[in-house]
């Protein structure tokens, strides 16, 4: 396959989990410990690479729904959100992904401007993103879960992401990890690129029309030197 981004790119719009942080197993077991408290016995933590994008309230609402037939309201699921939240905390320290500098200054070098887009709202990993990605993400150039009604895989996160970047869809690139969030890059009428950094197989990515996948950041950053 002949890899070629299209003419005029001008941003990138660039999500968290999975991309620049090593972040998703972390976030597939707290879910996973989470639920099981819960008493949904049938929780997997591959499972939740699956609903990577979608908000934490509307996770919860899914799977207590599914498993336990269980109604929750938003309060409920914020505070369970919350717990989440903790737990994610409580994993350990987080990982930088790597490549993923590497992958965000060679967007720099082509004069990309970079927006974060995430369906997550954790803080621990918010907060920090100045001191790791120094530059790349002042606050006017991110999209978190706290900035949107809908989340992936509905387009308004990505759209979000092209009114702060300030340009049209086809002048923008989305780098994503999740099938969730390429469906939401593409839906928002995006170039899509799908790093594979987690157990999901790429003929998903294929399915949900990435526009080119790569098996991990490090491969896709030196890549982005070549062109
Ligand atoms: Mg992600």
């Amino acid at each position: 396959m002949e890899r070629k981004l299209p003419e005029g790119i001008k941003a990138a719009l660039v999500d968290m989990d999975g991309v620049l942080y090593d972040s998703m197993p972390f976030h597939a077991n707290a879910w996973h410990q989470l639920f099981t408290d819960l008493g949904v016995t049938t929780s997997n933590p591959d499972e939740y690479y699956l609903y990577e994008g979608m908000t934490g309230a509307d996770t919860i609402g899914m799977i207590l729904k599914r498993e336990l037939n269980q109604d929750t309201t938003l309060e409920e699921r914020k505070a369970l959100y919350a717990k989440k939240s903790e737990l994610f905390r409580n994993c350990g320290e987080k990982k930088l992904m790597p490549g993923a500098a590497d992958m965000l200054n060679a967007l720099k070098g082509k004069g990309l401007n970079t927006v974060l887009v995430t369906g997550s709202a954790q803080s621990s990993l918010l907060d920090g993103i100045e001191k790791d990605y120094p530059g790349f993400f002042p606050r006017e150039r991110r999209v978190t879960a706290l900035d949107v009604k809908n989340g992936k895989p509905h387009p308004e996160p990505y759209l979000r992401g092209l009114e702060k970047a300030g340009v049209s869809p086809h002048e923008a690139i989305v780098i994503e990890n999740a099938p969730l969030g390429v469906r939401s890059g593409k839906a928002a009428g995006c170039f899509t690129i799908a790093v594979t950094t987690g157990p999901i197989p790429a003929s998903v990515f294929e399915k949900e029309g990435a526009d080119m996948i790569f098996p991990d950041m490090i491969t896709f950053a030196k890549w982005l030197k070549t062109i």
